[in-house]
């Protein structure tokens, strides 16, 4: 894993290996440089994995919000109460 992974023609190291081509100069980058299958398999199952994540979080987020929701015009009901 200490090789570099750099483009063919202009020498720059590869910014994004999920690029088929060179950020910089649009050479066609060799298999080697980019994400093999497996790696790729492997970079997809952990974006599913955050999305999954991310999801469940937005979820929690959501009924929080309509808890506070409810506390609030509970609240805005007991302030009418007592003027
Ligand atoms: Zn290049």
């Amino acid at each position: 894993m200490s090789k570099a992974f750099g483009c063919p023609k202009c020498k720059r190291p590869v910014a994004n290996r999920n690029r088929a081509e060179c950020l910089y100069c649009g050479a066609a980058l060799p298999e080697q440089v980019l994400f093999s299958p497996e790696e790729r398999a492997q970079r997809e199952r952990r974006l599913e994995q955050e999305r999954a994540q991310s999801a469940a979080f937005e979820q929690e987020l959501t009924q929080l919000k309509a808890n506070l929701k409810s506390k609030k015009s509970w609240y805005q009901f007991w302030k009418k109460e007592e003027r």
